[in-house]
């Protein structure tokens, strides 16, 4: 019976002296997921990889699909703890979860075999030879591929014996916390959660911003938001979100400046706002769903004219992605199904009929200071007055 699960992770390997702060990071990220698990787990880092051993109960699919949703792992195999190591024995158990786990389907394989106690009665070459004919006369849909082999079995000898011949694909990337923080700003569309989603798999821990405008946009609008940032929690971990109303700086501008260019002046109130509260909270980045040429507000010259008012630099992940590639992602770590509710946004509200494409940041600042006697108290009333909820996976 399978009561362990073998990590292996892939790039966190050639970080050189610094490694062990990737492999530390992983094994907490790896603990942290697992207390949301039935059962007690004890996570041992050896080698280049990672020990999972579930100490008592537990469910090996939910266990197999949290380790699914930690960034930084590779491969998760899962394993059949031996303890009675005698080469007879070892062999009946790893048949059991061959058949287990590979059924009537034929297949290909080869034995790898390595074994850590020297005082062991074979020699790791004897082990994939013995076994290897164990498998063939016990299992008639086998057959051994030494070059290209489907399956892969494994046998590692130490104080008791480990089997193991399947791996699921892990998530990938880094582990989150060991790349620094940023300040993602989430709106309730399709693209910013997978913004998120890909920085957090780069190992960046996230924080999040939402702006919204009651009474023109609604409670269930907000909810959205909030339910996003839990869905994407399930990989980043806790998020803090900043909510800010945004509803006075709106109108403001709405009321003073060239429709034509409400968009883009939001946008850039939005990022000023965004950039104060990452100061506070020690982000060293912005992100965004941005992406070349979607709509009037990300053409080239747009983007030029919101990053004009950042000092801090601005991540756009998903920019030179295709729509089409930016659901694939949504729908695969499942976030399109509520991204896609209708609700309002406070964009679309004050929305131009002709927006500008092609904003002059000179003229847009000419714009701006028809605000500028009002503005900053506002900006710093609605930084004050933001609602913080600290979203968490469930
Ligand atoms: P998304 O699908 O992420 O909403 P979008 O295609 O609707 O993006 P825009 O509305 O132009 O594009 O927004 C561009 C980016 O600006 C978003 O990806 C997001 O990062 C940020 N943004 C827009 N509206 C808000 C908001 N109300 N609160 C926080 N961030 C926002
Ligand atoms: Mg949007």
């Amino acid at each position: 019976m399978v009561r362990a699960f073998l990590i292996k992770y892939a790039e966190i390997g050639i970080k050189g002296k610094n490694r062990y702060v990737f492999e530390d990071a992983l094994v907490r990220r790896v603990k942290e997921r697992l207390e949301r698990c039935e059962g007690e787990f004890f996570v041992e880092k050896e080698q280049g990889r990672i020990y999972v051993e579930a100490t008592g109960d537990f469910d090996p699919e939910e266990t197999m699909t949290a380790l699914t949703h930690v960034f930084g792992i590779a491969h998760i195999c899962p394993v059949v703890l031996v303890e009675d190591k005698s080469f007879d024995n070892v062999c009946k158990e790893l048949l059991d979860h061959m058949k287990d786990q590979l059924g009537d389907r034929k297949f290909t394989f080869k034995v790898f075999a390595k074994r850590s106690d020297k005082s062991y009665e074979m020699e790791s070459p004897d082990i994939c030879m013995e076994a290897g004919k164990y498998i063939l006369d016990h299992m008639e849909n086998a057959q051994v591929d030494v070059h290209k082999p489907e399956v892969k079995v494994y046998i590692e000898i130490r104080a008791r014996a480990y089997v193991y011949v399947s791996s699921v694909k892990g998530p990938g990337g880094m582990p989150v916390g060991t790349a620094g923080r940023s300040m993602l700003l989430l709106s309730g569309g399709i693209d910013s959660p997978v913004a998120g989603w890909m920085m957090a798999k780069r190992g960046v821990r996230i924080e999040a911003v939402y702006f919204h405008a009651p009474p023109y946009t609604s409670e269930r609008a907000k909810q959205k938001v909030v339910d996003l940032a839990r869905i994407i929690s399930e990989y980043t971990g806790p998020i803090q979100l900043h909510i800010v109303n945004f509803t006075d700086i709106q109108l403001a501008i709405y009321e003073k400046c060239p429709h034509d260019e409400l968009t883009i002046i939001m946008r850039r109130y939005m990022m000023r706002i965004a950039q104060t509260i990452a100061e506070k909270r020690h982000c060293l980045s912005l992100i965004t769903g941005e992406s070349v040429g979607q709509v009037a507000s990300q053409t080239m010259q747009s983007l030029a004219a919101t990053d004009n008012v950042c000092h801090m630099p601005v991540f756009r992940p998903v920019i030179a992605f295709d729509k089409n590639d930016i659901i694939e992602i949504a729908e695969k770590i499942n976030t399109f199904e509520t991204s896609i509710l209708p609700f309002e946004d406070c964009c679309t509200i004050f929305v131009a009929k002709h927006p500008v494409t092609k904003p002059d940041i000179g003229k847009m600042e000419n714009s701006e200071k028809k605000i500028a006697d009002i503005i900053d108290d506002m900006v710093m009333k609605a930084i004050d007055e933001r609602e913080i909820v600290d979203v968490r996976p469930e």
